[in-house]
């Protein structure tokens, strides 16, 4: 097989711990310690919530990023939803996601909080960092990924997989138009990710019922075939 469209890494609940407790341990390393936690909402919810249990820390935040299509044009925007104020002046703010990719989302974050909140500090952690691309490097990050790679973390789980297989009906020249058989499927889904149906368990029957929910496929003669809209 050669090089997957999309390169997918699944990543299981038992890595996200490890690498929380990782990242915590270079933050206490550091001697730095923050009194406030912020989530960036979602992708930052699970790492900033164990980060608060093994750093010992209560107070947890969060802000959600958005990113934005400006009108007219092509390049995406990441924006703060809902940009909210909080009293943090004298404290120290650690502000989590789970990657640092472009770069944009955590970099927004902290601006806003330190021009906004009026914090003593604020420092940046994400469980990972792909340097190769990313315009912002965090303070504290637990893996380095040079190839760039989508990771696919347990709480994106069904929702990628519904992207990952209507992307293929739309976007594969020997889907488009087509009724799908399962093995078909199958095997146009590990050329184009690098991993097969089978590694997402039940979540992969869970994802093509919830795309016929949605009217986006359609079930024809025992087959899959993308619905017109
Ligand atoms: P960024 O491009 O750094 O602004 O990333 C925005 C958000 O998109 C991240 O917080 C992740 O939730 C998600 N994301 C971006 N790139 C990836 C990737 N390679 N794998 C998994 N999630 C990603």
């Amino acid at each position: 097989m050669g090089k997957p469209r999309v390169p997918v890494k699944i990543v299981d609940w038992s890595e996200i711990v490890e690498w929380s407790r990782g990242l915590a341990a270079r933050i206490l390393e550091s001697g730095w310690r923050p009194d406030l936690i912020v989530a960036v909402a979602r992708g930052g919810f699970v790492p900033a919530r164990l980060l608060c249990d093994f750093l010992d820390i209560t107070d947890l935040l969060s802000v959600q990023s958005q990113h934005w299509v400006e009108a007219a044009k092509a390049a995406e925007k990441a924006i703060l939803k809902y940009p909210y104020k909080v009293d943090a002046s004298g404290r120290n703010v650690l502000v989590v996601d789970d990657i640092v990719d472009t770069g944009e989302t955590l970099a927004l974050a902290k601006r806003f909080i330190e021009r906004e909140w009026g914090p003593r500090e604020v420092r940046t952690a994400a469980l990972q960092w792909i340097s190769s691309v990313a315009k912002f490097k965090p303070d504290y990050y637990y893996i380095e990924v040079r190839d760039w790679t989508w990771f696919q973390y347990p709480w994106t789980r069904l929702e990628d997989l519904q992207q990952f297989i209507a992307r293929i009906f739309r976007e594969d020249e020997r889907a488009r138009g087509r009724i799908l058989g399962e093995d078909e499927l199958e095997s146009l889904f590990r050329e184009w990710y690098g991993v097969a149906p089978a590694d997402f368990g039940d979540y992969w029957k869970l994802a093509l019922d919830r795309l016929v929910e949605k009217g986006i496929l359609e079930r024809v003669n025992g087959g899959l075939k993308l619905l017109k809209r």
